[in-house]
């Protein structure tokens, strides 16, 4: 989707501190951090949210959660800890509507979020 900013990252039309990327996923840095370390781990191919998931999506929602884990190894949180989160819809606070992980850490993560 050619108007899609994640889209548009994968395409490398926009540029992102990439962190990790294979054939089916890509892994940047959020540009706004919420924490110490913000990365995003996003599906290549666009799907708007996770309310837009098929069970055909099933290997690609996997392969996300893996790098998300792979990624935040990466920098460092494997140890200590951090979060996996995907933000739905109005109320979950998406702003982007490309599917995507957040990995946030780095700090004590608060719960429940705000
Ligand atoms: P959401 O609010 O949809 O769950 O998360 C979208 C995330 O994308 C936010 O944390 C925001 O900071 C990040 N973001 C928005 N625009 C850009 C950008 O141009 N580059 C990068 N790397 N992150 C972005
Ligand atoms: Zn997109």
């Amino acid at each position: 989707m050619s108007d899609c900013l994640f889209c548009n990252i994968v395409a490398k039309k926009i540029p992102a501190e990439i962190l990790f990327e294979n054939a089916a996923v890509l892994a940047f840095r959020d540009i706004r951090p919420a924490g110490p370390q913000h990365a995003l781990v996003i599906p290549k191919a666009h799907v708007p949210g996770l309310r837009d998931s098929k069970p055909e999506d099933a290997a690609v929602l996997g392969l996300l959660v893996l790098a998300a884990r792979d990624v935040a190894e990466q920098l460092g949180l494997g140890e200590s800890g951090y979060r996996v989160v995907i933000n739905q819809g109005r109320d979950g606070g998406q702003s982007v509507f490309h599917l995507h992980c957040h990995v946030i850490g780095g700090r004590p993560l608060a719960w429940p979020p705000g």
